[in-house]
């Protein structure tokens, strides 16, 4: 009575530690397959956003070698609404883009440095393409003195000991 248990139990003790050794050998590979897997996708994505940041880069690039003004470089831009009601000889405004006369209530933008003025969907167009003034191709952007005056100001902030 003894025997039959004993090799029943050897024989199914044997069995158990060949079906766990087939179960580790198992988990073992799946192991191995998703660390792979993992990586495989790790990879894919680094490579994927380096690229797009190569990508954006040489865009900012290009759009820089263009000239191109961003869209709200070119809105922080002085506008102001014409009106004929001011009198004098600011009253007639030709609009060097599209030739035409600016009439009460067309937007106006004046370029901060050079002081020409042009209707702002007109010089809006110029501007995406180019950074410098239609008619005497000076330079656009805010003026040299506020620049130096917001970093003077940033420096003076880092400056300060915390409190
Ligand atoms: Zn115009
Ligand atoms: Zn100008």
């Amino acid at each position: 009575m003894s025997s039959p248990s004993s090799w029943l139990f050897s024989d199914s003790s044997r069995y158990s530690t060949r079906a766990r050794l087939l179960f580790m050998g198992l988990s073992f590979a799946i192991g191995i397959l998703t660390f792979l897997l993992y990586l495989a996708l790790w990879y894919i994505c680094t490579t994927r956003r380096r690229r797009q940041q190569r990508l954006s880069a040489a865009a900012a690039a290009a759009a820089d070698a263009a000239g191109g003004m961003s869209a709200d470089a070119i809105a922080a831009l002085p506008t102001f609404t014409f009106s004929v009601d001011g009198g004098g000889a600011a009253a007639a405004l030709d609009c060097p883009v599209c030739l035409g006369q600016a009439e009460a209530g067309d937007k106006v933008r004046r370029l901060p440095k050079c002081g020409h003025a042009f209707h702002a969907e007109c010089v809006d167009a110029w501007l995406r393409a180019h950074s410098t003034c239609p008619m005497c191709r000076a330079a656009v952007g805010p003026p040299a003195a506020a620049v130096a005056t917001k970093a003077a100001a940033a420096a003076t902030a880092e400056a300060l000991p915390p409190v």
